[in-house]
């Protein structure tokens, strides 16, 4: 990008610049006509004009902040039209340094910080640009006013500030505009002095000012009027302090070799400006979030009772299936005794065309013994199909019979912990006897292991016997079922199979001293409800984030408005557009992830809320990354115009905050 140059090769070479600024409809002015000059290495060159004679473009012109309508501006012999927009973000970065009449420090960062932000942008480690910053605001005379915000200092002390801001990527070209203007006589001497010193030491000084006392500090004094150069004197005492070395300082530290390593150095920075803004902020940071927060909040819930009312239908499907129906016992709504369930109603149940299998069931606690062993627990009496309908295998043995059923076969089917318990050390339990109350039974069988179900008592801990032999043989005094588990012959017969069963049983007893229930039906209308819900929720999260964005995207946009000048600092201190991008993307990032976590927070609270009020919930990490995935995506697609809008800004016109 810079050649190597040979000595007579002036550092700055402008010819024949001119600079038209066309208001829009109005007549186009004519700022600069024709300036050209050159300006060498080491040189302390003052520019000198009245108020409005185009200082301050020539400036911007200098420093790379602008382009001229036409001619020329060479940099150590390059035609500075051929760099493209980072080479001039890296020239303004690690070459010139600026300072203003007005300082621009940025008003939110402290001192320390101003000066380390040309820095931040070149992805010199955090460490050492920070110890460099200390030196040269302990060199200027700052040391005790590190963490003062610029509204915290004076006028001369801001602009040592701004002069060390200058100097902290080596600044070896300081172009100055007007650097005393708004200083007291003292401090703007005190500034003189140093910019003087900084000549002796080396470097390049441009100085522009209105005043010809203060010009005539400089070694070389070029006057202008109304566009063109009036005047150009060295000074008698003038002598060159040009540095030999300077070119291949250019040349050694030129390059893109920190523009990667400070796109990351930079992130960082980046997230605690961001903080920093956000908190300033934050009251109006935390009502932007709301809707994130109540999307966030909403997707987190609705995914939860997705997955519980899931869950949950898949326990209740997994041991019964859809076809299933109970028909319980029970004390009729006008009250009296309770219900008998009959073997003739039974009878009459199977009947149905609807019904393909119908099953008993009788159930009492019962002292159980083998040997001196013995355990109370519970004994149920059923049919031979009891393995079918609840689709449960055998593990050892064989299940009972129909005939065993009907013929009152004292015979048992035991539980895997049943059979732990009296047969722990692998003796075969098939055909021990073990004595229910007083009645022996023969072991035929163990059932496999059916680990805990949806919150009932433990059924591996259970023995289970032909309800004709319980009948007889256990429990003579009770004769009829508690219940019935009736299965419909295909799922779409449930309905009305159960409005069958209804019929016989109440014109057989006369009253409803029985309740039928249905899995799938009951299931059926809770899935319902839930899904309503769901919809309302989903609909309350779209609309959530969607309000969530375009907060997110208005305060961004008021940031960026707010912070104009604040961009024009950091572009014309060196920041590439993408750095200013990812600014103000990485902000939008903090702000929508903060939303997101507020949100999944809210969205825990109010599912266990829920969760206490019965309705089925299960969080799982996945649903809540997700939560967060859409406050980031939300984030990232409504925050990308204002950074876009933020990197687009013309630096002139950022830094005089328009
Ligand atoms: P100085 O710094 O010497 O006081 P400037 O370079 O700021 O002068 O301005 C020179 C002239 O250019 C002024 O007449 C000013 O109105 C005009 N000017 C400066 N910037 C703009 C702009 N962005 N658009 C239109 N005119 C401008
Ligand atoms: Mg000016």
């Amino acid at each position: 990008m810079v050649r190597h140059e040979k000595p007579e090769v002036p550092l700055i070479e402008l010819r024949e610049i001119r600079k038209t600024y066309s208001r829009d409809g109005g007549p186009a002015t004519e700022v600069l006509r024709g300036v050209s000059m050159s300006i060498h290495q080491g040189e302390f060159v003052a520019i000198v004009g009245a108020s409005g004679s185009g200082k301050s473009t020539l400036m911007n012109l200098l420093g790379l902040l602008d382009r001229p309508t036409s001619g020329s501006f060479l940099f150590s012999g390059e035609d500075t039209r051929n760099l493209d927009a980072d080479q001039m973000a890296y020239l303004r970065r690690d070459v010139f340094g600026f300072v203003f009449q007005n300082y621009h420090l940025i008003a939110t960062e402290s001192a320390l910080e101003n000066v380390q932000v040309p820095a931040t942008y070149t992805g010199i480690p955090s460490s050492e640009r920070k110890s460099k910053a200390i030196a040269l605001l302990t060199k200027l005379g700052l040391g005790d006013r590190l963490d003062h915000l610029p509204r915290q200092l004076s006028g001369g002390q801001q602009q040592r500030v701004s002069i060390a801001r200058a100097l902290i990527n080596g600044g070896k070209v300081i172009l100055a505009d007007e650097p005393t203007g708004a200083l007291d006589s003292t401090s703007g001497e005190e500034v003189m002095a140093l910019l003087q010193e900084l000549c002796e030491l080396g470097h390049t000084i441009v100085l522009i000012t209105h005043d010809r006392e203060i010009a005539a500090r400089a070694n070389r004094i070029i006057e202008v009027k109304d566009g063109q150069i009036l005047s150009d004197v060295s000074a008698p005492h003038a002598e060159r302090k040009c540095l030999p070395r300077l070119a291949g300082e250019l040349h050694e530290s030129s390059g893109s070799r920190n523009a990667r390593r400070g796109a990351f150095a930079n992130a960082a920075e980046a997230l605690r400006a961001a903080w920093r803004v956000l908190y300033l902020n934050r009251f109006r940071t935390a009502l932007t979030l709301l809707g994130i927060i109540m999307g966030v909040g909403s997707v987190i819930v609705m995914l939860a009772i997705s997955l519980g009312a899931r869950e949950k239908i898949m326990a209740q499907m997994g041991s019964m299936g859809a076809t299933i129906m109970y028909v319980y016992h029970g004390i009729p709504p006008e009250g009296g005794p309770i219900g008998k369930i009959t073997l003739e109603d039974i009878d009459e149940i199977s009947k149905l065309p609807q019904v393909s299998r119908v099953m008993p069931g009788l159930g009492e606690p019962a002292l159980v013994r083998y040997g001196n062993n013995h355990l109370r627990s519970y004994v149920q009496g059923t049919n031979e199909l009891l393995p079918s309908i609840h689709h449960w295998s055998l593990e050892k043995g064989r299940y009972f019979t129909g005939t065993e059923n009907a013929q009152l076969a004292p015979v048992a089917v035991i539980g895997v912990k049943i059979a732990q318990h009296f047969f722990p050390e692998g003796e075969n339990p098939i055909g021990k006897i073990l004595v229910l109350d007083q009645a022996p039974f023969e072991v035929i069988g163990v059932l496999s292991e059916k680990g805990a179900s949806s919150g009932e008592s433990d059924e591996d801990a259970r023995l289970f016997v032909p309800i004709r032999s319980a009948q007889t043989r256990l429990w003579p005094l009770m004769r009829e079922p508690e219940y019935i588990i009736v299965e419909a012959a295909d799922s779409s017969q449930v309905k009305l199979a159960e409005h069958k069963i209804d019929q016989i049983l109440f014109s057989r007893h006369g009253r409803r001293d029985y309740s039928i229930s249905n899995a799938a039906a009951k299931l059926e209308t809770e899935k319902e409800t839930r899904d309503t819900m769901m919809a309302m929720l989903a609909l309350t999260a779209a609309i959530s984030l969607l309000v969530g964005g375009i907060g997110v995207m208005n305060v961004m946009l008021m940031s960026v408005n707010e912070r104009t000048r604040e961009i024009g600092i950091r572009l014309a201190t060196g920041a590439r557009r993408s750095d200013i991008r990812w600014q103000f993307l990485i902000e939008t990032l903090l702000v929508s992830s903060l939303g997101g976590c507020m949100g999944i927070a809210i969205g825990l609270g109010s599912g266990w809320a829920l969760d206490a009020y019965g309705i089925d919930i299960l969080f799982s990490i996945r649903s809540i990354l997700l939560a967060l995935a859409c406050a980031i995506v939300t984030g990232l697609m409504f925050g990308f115009m204002p950074a876009r809008k933020a990197s687009r800004l013309d630096p002139v016109a950022a830094l005089n905050g328009e």
